[in-house]
């Protein structure tokens, strides 16, 4: 199977790179990778991962909700309860950024489609991105919405798209620069670009360390932090002008990281609510310790 192995830090091009420990996959595999930071940068990234043709298998289980309706565990069902009202917030926050009559947008990692059905809804032109088969096919047939694989991508035309959104996808696209490059040059001058990722500088991350959930190693290749996406932005001559806490994250995330600690059921709940709730107590201070960030870019 080829690996990817990373001897330099895509960020800033670093060779002073170091693991931090390794994590593991509890959530397919049982296989454990190295967590690596680039001491000049501060970028934390997996590293040895299978590569993109290869990493499909990681996301098979039964469990992988975002690919799939499933609606098994009281854990599903709360993660479909906080879709939609995700949904409606996600909604809300794009409006405020996106205004005048041509709105293009394009959701790259659209998974079933059920944001851009949304945005349809709100009078969007809309097209969608994704390279799960199934997934892709479920947005196709379901919702009757535009939406190409992973390799159509880099085929889209300059300026297209007035706004482009990644909801905890960025994380997982092995080719980082070159998708942040074509993002750049797909959007129009004006346009806006939504990046919800991770945040392993959060509350809650630093509470589970390595088992923090939101690791998810291999199908998190890279692992953000405001500081560092701001660095990776600006190589690709964009700027963050806005971030947004998602505060619903840091319940979610606790719950499966204790999980994977295999606490017992009442410690799962009990513990990732008090985790869930001081975390989000101060993200209220400081929206930088929030388990998830949303970054409203612009062109620089
Ligand atoms: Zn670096």
């Amino acid at each position: 199977m080829p690996i990817i192995n990373l001897t330099s830090c895509p960020v800033c091009g670093s060779t002073d790179i170091k693991k931090v420990f390794d994590a593991a996959d509890h959530f397919s595999s049982g296989e454990v990778f190295p967590v690596c930071d680039c001491r000049e940068c501060g970028f934390r990234f997996t590293n040895n991962f299978p590569s993109e043709d290869t990493i499909g298998k990681y996301y098979n289980s039964p469990d992988y909700i975002s690919h799939s309706d499933s609606n098994k565990g009281l854990i599903n069902k709360l993660y479909h309860l906080m879709r939609r009202y995700m949904l409606t917030r996600k909604m809300n926050l794009v409006n405020r950024y996106v205004d005048g009559q041509n709105r293009r947008l394009l959701d790259i990692g659209c998974g079933t489609g059920y944001f851009l059905q949304a945005a349809k809804e709100r009078g969007f032109t809309v097209a969608g991105i994704e390279k799960n088969d199934l997934a892709r096919t479920h947005a196709i047939t379901h919702f009757g919405l535009d939406v190409k694989d992973e390799k159509s991508f880099f085929d889209i035309a300059d300026t297209s798209f007035n706004v482009i959104t990644l909801w905890h996808v960025l994380e997982h696209l092995e080719k980082l620069n070159e998708s942040l490059e074509k993002i750049n040059g797909i959007l129009t001058p004006d346009g806006t670009v939504v990046i919800a990722l991770p945040n392993h500088h959060a509350y809650d991350a630093r509470v589970y360390g390595k088992q923090w959930a939101a690791y998810d190693v291999p199908r998190h290749l890279w692992h953000f932090s405001p500081g560092t996406v701001e660095k990776l932005l600006n190589k690709h001559h964009l700027k963050i002008t806005d971030i947004h806490r998602m505060p619903l994250d840091a319940f979610y995330i606790s719950m499966l990281s204790e999980k994977y600690k295999g606490s017992s059921l009442w410690k799962q709940y009990g513990r990732a609510f008090l985790v869930g709730a001081t975390g989000f107590m101060r993200s209220l201070r400081n929206v930088e310790q929030s388990s998830s960030l949303i970054y409203i870019v612009k062109k620089k």
